[in-house]
């Protein structure tokens, strides 16, 4: 088999502490399932190399890491030096624009031994991934003002739904469910209330779903469907919703399931035209870096929805048992479970649970 081409980027913070732990659960990945990976690491999408160079990347950063088959991201931002508008737009949204990474991919799980804010719930009662339109929707730029500053402001902003791009998204969520034990598809909907662009979304599931007569598929308008995350996330095994309702259910679910840092996310161009990108949820964590205290499973996850995303699915899922079986043993926990792990600590226990699992 060929070799798994990954541009490894750091970041900044935690970031630069946690993708170590993350890689070398890749590396216990290709002695026990025979994978191989060549990894390139680069130093930019960094504030270090932005005080070096006066921007975030290099100018031919797309030629750098374009041929790759997947990025794995640490964190970027640094906000003492750089602000964070400059940190995020300069590095992670250039990749996830330019790279037409229009699926992000959040699981949503409850793991045993992390506290979830819900009560009576147990590992396994939540499991499902939200599906978020990434590219366009609510998220457009198209619109302006008027009379600005007078008693007469006018201010729009149009939502752009497009077929391709309403069309790609609900197609990667009903595959996913698909695949899955369930086989039950949710997808967020407002078209009481938003009458042109919801009922197009709705119109477009339904016109999807004949397509995959196995699939059980439901809708629920996004505000009763916030609740039922909170009241009844057993129901949900795949969640598609728009740009701006996945962004709000893609940090509810993982706020249901206890820490930001466990929670991975997947920046996915499904066609692999481009490479996708792999990153935990959480950002840099400038109140702890440098201690080696941070919580590297959300590094580690986000290698799992990696391995997926390149076929290796029994290695990813060897990575996710590998993850619950450490998280379950309270010695291995970082500080922000309760725990006195630190990040090496909690990233060696769970290399060689993959490689004894
Ligand atoms: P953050 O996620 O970095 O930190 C929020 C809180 O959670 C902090 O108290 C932090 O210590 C804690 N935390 C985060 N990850 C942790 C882990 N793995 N283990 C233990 N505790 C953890 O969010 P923030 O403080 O709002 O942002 C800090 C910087 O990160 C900013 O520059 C911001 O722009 C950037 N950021 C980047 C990304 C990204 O790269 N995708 C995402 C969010 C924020
Ligand atoms: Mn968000």
């Amino acid at each position: 088999t060929n070799a798994h081409r990954i541009a490894v980027i750091p970041g900044d913070g935690i970031g630069k502490e946690v993708v170590p732990e993350g890689l070398r659960v890749l590396d216990a990945v290709g002695q026990r399932f025979g994978c191989a990976f060549h990894f390139d690491t680069f130093d930019f999408a960094s504030c270090d190399y932005y005080l070096e160079h006066g921007q975030m990347m290099p100018d031919d950063w797309k030629a750098q890491i374009g041929g790759h088959d997947a990025i794995f991201f640490g964190a970027v931002g640094w906000p003492e030096t750089v602000p964070d508008h400059v940190s995020l737009w300069g590095s992670l949204i250039q990749f996830r624009r330019e790279f037409d990474q229009y699926v992000n991919l959040r699981p949503v799980r409850l793991m045993p031994g992390v506290p979830t804010p819900l009560a009576n719930r147990a590992p396994g009662d939540i499991d499902f991934y939200v599906v978020r339109e990434n590219t366009e929707g609510e998220y457009s730029s198209i619109g302006g003002r008027i009379f600005p500053g007078t008693d007469r402001e006018v201010v729009v902003q149009e939502t752009v739904m497009t077929r391709i791009g309403v069309d790609r998204v609900l197609r990667y969520a009903f595959d996913l469910a698909q695949r899955r034990e369930k086989k039950h598809l949710t997808s967020a909907t407002k078209s009481n209330g938003i009458s042109i662009t919801m009922p197009y979304w709705d119109e477009r599931v339904e016109a999807m779903a004949p397509h995959y007569p196995d699939v059980r598929w439901d809708k629920y308008h996004i505000d009763i469907l916030t609740a039922h995350f909170v009241q009844h996330p057993d129901w949900f095994d795949v969640v598609v919703a728009s740009n701006l309702f996945g962004d709000i259910l893609s940090d509810l679910g993982p706020a249901c399931t206890g820490t930001i840092g466990i929670a991975p996310a997947g920046n996915i161009n499904p066609e692999r035209h481009f490479p996708s990108l792999f990153e935990p949820v959480h950002g840099s964590a400038p109140d702890i870096a440098g201690k080696f205290i941070a919580n590297p499973v959300g590094q580690i996850w986000s290698a799992a929805l990696m391995l997926d995303h390149l076929g290796e699915r029994e290695a990813g899922a060897a990575v996710v048992r590998a993850i619950e079986e450490v998280l379950a043993r309270s010695e291995y926990r970082t500080r922000d479970l309760g725990g006195t792990a630190g990040t090496t600590e909690c990233g060696e226990a769970i290399a060689d649970a993959v490689l004894s699992g």
